[in-house]
């Protein structure tokens, strides 16, 4: 059987998704794995272990398929770094993008005056999240290794380029922009490593990656690979971006949200880059020529916050069970709770803001906490939409939507009431992985232009706003007053 296998290497699993050349998943395997915490805010990934939920996966995959791949692409977590050396080996564990360590770097960033160039050229803040300054401490803090890059022994690059290295046997050294586009040192109007900020961060520029478009033939798996064979790698991107692919959203104010352990919404706006000020700009899936943006606006507590619900409070057995709870109540008798437990991202940007519930009185069970949880999510995703309308100064008027959370017909229900706006989930949520089958299926010539793929019918719900609008405002306000209460 022919197929085309998506690789999507996210946070805590690796899985391999098999799609047929009309776009069908016919398999799909998935492995966890735990990511390490060896001190509070340190977090990293065991790459031995990375590795063999790769392998795990891809094993499961050619054993129930064969090997008649017509293509292999990849979709990753993305800014998480590594650095390893020419044989492949790693010299120290992934830096996971939710690791804190280079916090005080940032500061020191910020207190010299960074903060504007750096947004000015590459669309990003500064924090400990992006690549750059977990480069700096790997090669300031892990033995030898300034010495060994002063040699140029040593490579960096984020989990793509790791993975493709080890695939094609140190053959394929490259990135994707997307990819890019998250590590604080490629500029992203000049769509180069920027030799300034290299200086800044002290990176020699021999140890970065080849920068491609998504869409592009990086090489070809070696005969030495688990998969015996060489087979051609058609396309790679970030998760995020990738999904914003997989929706198709290519128009200037497509939007789309993925409700996961935290909400990430992209607006893809075109090849123009505005100035925004709270919000990220990044390089959306380049698929031709022409190179696009889409700014990025974060929720950072969501389904986690569902999650808490159910681990910590046991309000709730499982994750779904949330929606018929919610559903048993009307309203939340007021109740709101605002889930600042790491402090609130976009619009805030309050590290020191304090998770609350608020409007608590004797008439409240369980039933409105949790629907008050639910509702949580809908009114950051809100204030994160509303953000972005009016720094961008678009319309938008509707949302597609993917993710774990994004099952709940509630959750997307109450979006829709909240945003007054359509919300438009597909039947296949796995989006992220889709994006990249698109990629590899333009490489193969399966399909030949995007408006081919826009033709595929593909199934969806759509929820359509249906609230008073009074009622709305009110809930809104509600929420704001929350807010409020929780900053610092
Ligand atoms: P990630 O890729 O970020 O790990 P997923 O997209 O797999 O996350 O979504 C998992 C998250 O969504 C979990 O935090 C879980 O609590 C939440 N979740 C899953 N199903 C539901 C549901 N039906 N209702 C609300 N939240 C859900």
């Amino acid at each position: 059987m022919e197929y085309i296998l998506v690789i999507d290497q996210g946070t805590t699993s690796t899985r391999a998704v098999c799609y047929d050349k009309l776009g069908e998943v016919i398999y799909f395997s998935q492995k966890e794995y735990e990511q390490v915490f060896p001190k509070v805010g340190y977090v990293e990934q065991d790459l031995n272990v990375v590795l063999g939920s790769l392998n795990f996966v891809l094993k499961d995959v050619l054993n129930k398929l064969g090997d008649n791949i017509l293509g292999i692409g990849i979709a990753n977590q993305r800014e998480t770094t590594i650095l390893f050396n020419k044989e492949g080996k790693p010299l120290y564990n992934a830096i996971s993008w939710q690791c804190k360590r280079t916090n005080y770097l940032c500061e020191q960033l910020k207190n010299n005056g960074y903060e504007d160039m750096i947004k000015a050229k590459t669309g990003l803040i500064i924090d400990p999240y992006f690549s750059a300054s977990k480069m700096y401490w790997l090669l300031h803090n892990v033995p030898f290794a300034l010495d060994k890059a002063l040699k140029e022994e040593l490579y960096f690059g984020t989990m793509d380029t790791y993975l493709m290295y080890y695939l094609s046997d140190g053959k394929i050294f490259k990135t994707d922009v997307t990819n890019a586009s998250r590590t604080m040192l490629y500029n992203i109007y000049e769509k180069r490593w920027d030799d300034e900020l290299l200086k800044i961060f002290d990176i020699p520029k021999y140890m970065l990656p080849e920068v491609c478009p998504s869409k592009h033939l990086y090489g070809y798996t070696s005969k030495n690979s688990i998969f015996k064979k060489e087979i051609p790698i058609l396309g790679v991107a970030g998760d995020q971006q990738a999904s914003l692919f997989g929706h198709l959203c290519t128009e200037v104010g497509d939007t789309k949200v993925t409700y996961g352990t935290g909400c990430f919404m992209l607006t893809n706006i075109g090849n123009k880059i505005p100035k925004t000020s709270k919000l990220l700009t990044t390089i959306s899936v380049m698929y031709d020529d022409n190179i696009n943006y889409a700014v990025e606006g974060s929720v950072f507590f969501a389904g986690s916050l569902v999650k808490w619900l159910r681990d910590n409070l046991g309000l709730i057995k499982t994750s779904s069970e949330s929606e018929d709870l919610a559903l048993k109540v009307d309203d939340t008798k007021d109740v709101y709770i605002v889930p600042a437990f790491t402090g609130l991202g976009a619009p805030y940007w309050d590290k020191d803001a304090l998770g609350m519930i608020v409007n608590l009185t004797e008439g409240v069970n369980k039933n409105h906490l949790v629907r008050a949880a639910l509702e949580a999510i809908n009114y950051q995703v809100y204030d994160v939409l509303e953000l972005v309308k009016k720094e961008l100064g678009i319309n938008i008027s509707k949302i597609y939507v993917d993710g774990g959370a994004s099952k709940n017909n509630f959750l997307m229900q109450n979006q829709a009431d909240i945003l007054k706006m359509q919300v438009i989930r597909p039947k296949n949520i796995e989006k992220t992985s889709l994006g990249i089958f698109y990629l590899v299926a333009l490489g193969l010539n399966i399909y030949s232009s995007l408006d081919q793929l826009k033709a595929i019918k593909r199934s969806e719900k759509t929820f359509y706003e249906n609230m008073p609008p009074l009622k709305r405002d009110l809930l809104i306000k509600g929420w704001h007053e929350a807010v409020r209460k929780a900053l610092k």
